[in-house]
């Protein structure tokens, strides 16, 4: 039988590219120079019938259109706008994605990123390492966590994940999506301004698409306000990253816990002199449990669509 020839565009999980070079042939493009690459494609594209991508890179309509016998794309990561998904039904590519698996580490980073922020846990560590509390004395008081209202934009997995844990530390709930959600008693908002106007810390989880790109604008970050703290643990592009910058330098908004950012791994250098600001480089889904278990997930998906069974998590 045919090996499956897969199309890496960007490096991977270890374990995931040494489990797909164990089972298939796989074409790595960035080991050819950035102008030559479309040639690289090219000469390839009879043999590749597969695409796996990740946040970072995945298949965009250039791409599709250079495959002509693509059959899967296999994403290493669950959100998937790096993938033309239009243009993958329009010429039925399946499209599979790892969801589930990273949740309860994506929540767990939420929940770590409103904590580090409004108890200033980066500072009070730096307070300790550069000796300031041998010459100053004791580290200044800051804000309690537990009791919050935490307000989340998109009530979907991980947005569920976040509300569970933040319950246990007896934080009302409230959140924002296209509909109400069933089975929970979790305060619904039709109304974005109206949920950042309500919420102390407020939680990006939605997917990234048209709709949801710069989703948290300058009104969304004056409703939240400044004593008012966002995380965002979904894509850079949710935040309009200038007028949450802006917001920070004049005090409109209280601080920020961010894991992923507009350009990364370009971070607005203004950030990195701020106090009430935690930075961590998308490392949302980033254990190795979970990484190991998300690479599985990619390899059953493309293992069950070679044999010619249902595939495990299929989004097209
Ligand atoms: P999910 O289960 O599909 O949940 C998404 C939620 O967002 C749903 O409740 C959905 O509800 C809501 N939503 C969709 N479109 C919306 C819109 N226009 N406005 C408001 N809410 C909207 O997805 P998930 O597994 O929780 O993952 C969510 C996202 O997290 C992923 O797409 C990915 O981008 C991001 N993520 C980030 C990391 C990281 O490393 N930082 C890791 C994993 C995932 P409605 O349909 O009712 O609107």
């Amino acid at each position: 039988m045919e090996s499956l020839g897969v199309l890496l565009p960007i490096p991977m999980n270890a374990y995931l590219e040494s489990e797909l070079d164990r089972r298939y042939k796989v074409f790595r493009l960035w080991e050819s120079p950035p102008e030559r690459r479309q040639d690289f494609i090219r000469a390839n594209a009879a043999a590749i019938r597969a695409v796996v991508g990740n946040s970072k890179a995945g298949a965009d309509a250039d791409t599709i259109d250079a495959l002509p016998r693509l059959e899967i794309v296999a994403c290493f990561s669950v959100g998937l706008d790096k993938v033309d998904l239009a243009k993958c039904r329009e010429r039925g590519i399946r499209v599979t994605n790892t969801p589930d698996v990273l949740t309860d580490d994506v929540a767990d980073l939420a929940i770590g990123l409103a904590i580090a922020v409004l108890r200033r846990l980066c500072q009070a560590d730096r307070f300790v390492r550069s000796g300031a509390w041998l010459s100053k004395g004791g580290y200044k008081l800051t804000t309690r966590f537990s009791g919050k209202t935490i307000g989340i934009i998109g009530l979907g997995r991980i947005g569920l994940a976040v509300a569970k844990r933040a319950e246990a530390f007896g934080c009302p709930i409230s959140y924002y999506s296209r509909s109400e959600k069933p089975n929970t008693n979790y305060k619904y908002y039709s109304n974005l301004i109206d949920l950042a106007a309500n919420c102390h810390v407020l939680v990006v989880a939605c997917p990234l698409t048209e709709e949801t790109y710069h989703i948290v604008n300058r009104e969304v970050l004056d409703a939240l306000g400044p004593k008012g703290v966002l995380v965002n643990i979904g894509r850079g592009p949710h935040v309009d990253e200038p007028e949450l910058v802006a917001a920070l330098r004049e005090g409109r908004l209280g601080g920020a816990g961010l894991d992923v950012f507009e350009q990364e791994p370009d971070v607005p250098e203004e950030l990195f002199g701020m106090e009430n600001v935690v930075l961590v480089p998308h490392v949302g889904s980033g254990t190795n449990e979970t990484r190991n278990a998300m690479a599985d997930l990619v390899i059953g998906n493309l293992e069950a669509h070679v044999m010619n069974k249902p595939l495990l998590t299929p989004v097209v």
